[in-house]
């Protein structure tokens, strides 16, 4: 398999550190806010690079912090008058919450900074041993100047990086790319006792301290969206090689979202949570737009992009659902499937594998699957689908899900579709469109969920 690596930007084989283990970082969210597309993306790209690892055999441990201490949660605590830790775990729950619903893998670690304090301070004495941390009034600092390979990554010199930053007057750092280890104690933020003074940890250093906790001194992949690549990740590399870890073997970076072709940001109103999309589209149909381009391209939000992912699905589940009357209607028999099928299947696995063995080139693995559909299609239209060709259809189709999770192979409604027929019959009653509120329930009916009205709202549960 071959990834792009930011570090020597471009292509390079991946070969795991350790036989067959291999240990991932993704830097996640900071949890002082709902979580917007953005967060979607980079989540279920490397939750997608994650499951083709596992469907190749490997044995993967994957970490994804959650920052719980920075400028934005404390000011926002501040703000609604409450802890910070009680406005992190609020968050947390909801980005868990929003993250199931994407189907995306829970983490095998969840680390937050708060929770790593002993491991951060040990990382800065390690600094100050190796003679990269200094103190100033306001906290400790790393000297980036101590550290040749400062920029490596986001491909800038020290000489440029220091013609590119805004020298302040009242700036007593040594070089104005010097960044915060530990900050020293405000009043209204939490702080903890450190050799240096009480105070809280700088963004950076949770990564570096975190990642080696719980990958090791060297691990193979780090990754993040593109906008960390600089200072974040140069800062990370900065303190854990300072420090004398080797730290990650590869570096793999998202690309942006934009909506409407503009960037998405709060000032231009084009902004929008997980949540407030999870109202029109179902999470799945936001999965499979989030995943459906190259992870490294930046990907277009657009009302009717999000329609064609729609649209893409259900083409997926009619075709699952055409396999499933098959298998009902010509009832279970001891036979092979026919060798035309199982040529197609065969083909179908080595493009898909293909195109993800080439840095997740994921329209050449979909272009993959679409194309198997219409051949199988095809036969089914000729009658000449059988129960064992139906059956091992849908073993390849479950396979191929195991590393997109996108595909719905019940009968059944998930959960979210019946909520959100409930709330479209509630919105028709509202209008007196009886008729159509009927249909819903009928329609709800038909599919084995009977809907109670009750005075605290409807109700359902399944018959069948
Ligand atoms: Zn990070």
């Amino acid at each position: 398999m071959k990834i792009y690596d930011t570090m020597v930007k471009g292509k390079v084989d991946f070969i795991p550190l350790n036989d067959n283990k291999v240990g991932i970082y993704l830097c996640g969210p900071t949890v002082y806010d709902y979580g917007h597309l953005g967060h979607g993306r980079s989540a279920i790209v490397f939750d997608m690079f994650r499951r083709y690892l596992i469907y190749k055999g490997y044995d993967v441990t994957f970490v994804r912090n959650w920052t719980d201490i920075d400028d934005k949660t404390i000011d926002r605590a501040n703000k609604e008058g409450i802890s910070v830790k009680e406005l992190t775990e609020r968050f947390i729950q909801i980005y868990k919450e929003d993250y199931s619903r994407l189907n995306i893998l829970e983490p095998d670690y969840d680390p937050k900074p708060t929770e790593h304090i002993p491991e951060i301070i040990g990382l800065i004495e390690r600094l100050f041993a190796n003679g990269h941390a200094y103190n100033l009034d306001d906290g400790v600092y790393y000297d980036i100047s101590t550290f040749p390979e400062y920029g490596k990554l986001s491909g800038q010199s020290l000489e440029e990086l220091k013609a590119g930053a805004r020298i302040e007057v009242s700036d007593k750092k040594k070089n104005p790319g010097d960044f915060a280890l530990w900050k020293f104690e405000k009043p209204g933020e939490p702080s903890w006792d450190s050799p240096w003074g009480r105070g809280r940890p700088g963004w950076h250093i949770e990564c570096s301290a975190m990642s080696v906790k719980y990958l090791g001194e060297e691990f193979d992949v780090h990754c993040g969206g593109q906008d960390l690549i600089f200072p974040h990740h140069e800062d990370e590399i900065a303190q854990s090689r300072g420090a004398g870890y080797r730290f990650a073997n590869h570096w793999m970076h998202n690309g942006f979202l934009n909506i409407d072709n503009e960037k998405m940001s709060k000032s231009l109103g084009n902004f929008f949570t997980l949540r407030e999309i999870f109202e029109k589209y179902s999470p799945r149909v936001v999965r499979y737009f989030l995943l459906s381009a190259h992870y490294k391209a930046p990907l277009n939000y657009s009302e009717e992009s999000l329609k064609q992912a729609e649209g893409a699905l259900s083409r997926y589940d009619d075709f699952i659902l055409r396999l499933n009357d098959i298998m009902e209607k010509s009832g279970k028999r001891k036979e092979n499937p026919k060798k035309q099928v199982s040529e197609i299947i065969s083909k179908t696995v080595n493009s898909f594998e293909e195109g993800m063995d080439d840095d997740l080139n994921i329209s050449k693995a979909l272009a993959a699957i679409s194309e198997l559909v219409k051949e199988i299609n095809i036969l089914i239209d000729h009658s000449s689908v059988s129960y064992a060709d139906a059956e091992s259809v849908t073993d390849f189709m479950k396979s191929i899900d195991s590393v997109l999770g996108i595909f719905k192979f019940d009968k059944e409604l998930l959960p979210e579709e019946i909520e959100r027929l409930i709330e479209e019959r509630a919105k028709a009653r509202k209008e007196k469109d009886f008729k159509k509120a009927d249909e819903i329930r009928a329609k709800l009916l038909e599919m084995g969920i009977v809907l109670e009205d009750t005075k605290d709202g409807t109700r359902w549960k399944r018959i069948k």
